[in-house]
């Protein structure tokens, strides 16, 4: 049902491509994180509560939705998205056609996440499943936990007028965060440039989030001595920090379950908390499909697909991207924070 070409995945009997990373003439979008939304196609279609996000990231674009649950007949094929507890409107992508049904899962995480609906499993004979942390050592701590550790950490250094940058993903992560710290928040909450458009398009779509000012210009030295500061990684060395003098700095990223990451990154603390699946809700979903055959596709593809065929007895391979290696978590974002 699905072909691997130089544009990205191509569905021949829908006539259309899932994630495209070149232009093409109609892209079927699992969500708008910059490795999976790109500019340039003619037409877009995404689950109904991705779109003001998407649009936000393809001014330009055109773009079609649909609820989650409803489908679609496009060519010979039916269409339907379903939730991937991922970002705001993320979705798995289910195509059926003639008997046949796969789902595309993009990014997908098992972790409540107030910003978005849960992911839902779905029967199919072919999963194709993220596996960006495919590998036993990425098991993630309830996110309540890592939650206390980051208003632990912003509280001692507000002891010390020390402001806490918190550097974390424009899209999804940062607007988790503010959603998470709610109403436990005790201090000032500052947000980078780069974070406010998104942090919007949140609030418009009626996610209670912590309140959260952006920075500007003027703003410097004391005036941030207490402050939480979500910022882009991009930000990280840069001329903008001068601001912020003498803070302390940390990074929420799945990357911080590895020790050997966080020293060699040099934060002075690492809060891993990731919108993917870790490995065993990776196992656990694969299973809840009742797929057959799995295609892996994003990080640790290759060592998720070869533990399913030796350990779980299943049919499975690979999906190249674009965006190999440790694509999403680990691209640096630019300065406008266009890119994930
Ligand atoms: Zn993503
Ligand atoms: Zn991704």
């Amino acid at each position: 049902m699905i072909a691997q070409t130089s544009a990205g995945l191509y569905c021949e009997a829908g006539g259309f491509h899932l994630d495209p990373w070149q232009p093409v003439e109609r892209a079927v979008i699992t969500h708008a994180h910059a490795d999976h939304a790109r500019p340039g196609s003619g037409a877009y279609l995404c689950a109904a509560p991705g779109r003001a996000v998407l649009q936000r990231r393809l001014p330009d674009a055109r773009i079609d939705t649909l609820p989650y649950g409803e489908s679609i007949t496009i060519g010979d094929v039916r269409v339907s998205f379903h939730p991937a507890g991922h970002i705001l409107g993320s979705a798995q992508v289910r195509l059926e056609h003639g008997g046949d049904v796969w789902v595309v899962s993009g990014d997908y995480k098992r972790q409540a996440d107030p910003t978005c609906e849960p992911f839902e499993p779905i029967r199919c004979h072919t999963f194709v499943t993220e596996a960006t942390f495919g590998l036993p050592i990425y098991t993630w701590d309830p996110s309540a936990l890592v939650i206390e550790d980051i208003l632990g950490w912003w509280r001692g250094n507000r002891e010390h007028d020390r402001p806490s940058v918190l550097f974390c993903y424009v899209l999804g992560k940062a607007q988790r965060i503010l959603a998470e710290i709610g109403e436990r928040a005790d201090g000032p909450i500052h947000l980078h440039g780069a974070m406010c458009a998104l942090t919007d398009v949140y609030r418009d779509a009626g996610i209670a989030m912590a309140p959260a000012d952006r920075i500007t210009e003027g703003m410097r030295g004391k005036a941030l001595a207490r402050s939480l500061v979500l910022a882009p990684l991009s930000a990280r060395g840069t001329p903008w920090m001068r601001r912020l003098p003498h803070a302390s700095d940390a990074f929420a990223s799945g990357l911080m379950r590895v020790r050997g990451v966080r020293r060699q990154r040099a934060f002075d603390r690492g809060f891993v908390l990731s919108d993917h699946a870790d490995w065993g809700a990776l196992l656990d979903t694969i299973a809840a499909t009742g797929a057959s055959r799995v295609l892996a596709t994003h990080g640790w593809s290759e060592a998720l697909a070869r533990y399913l065929a030796e350990q779980r007895g299943l049919d499975t391979g690979i999906l190249r991207t674009a965006f190999e290696g440790e694509a999403g978590e680990l691209a640096t974002p630019s300065a406008d924070g266009s890119v994930e």
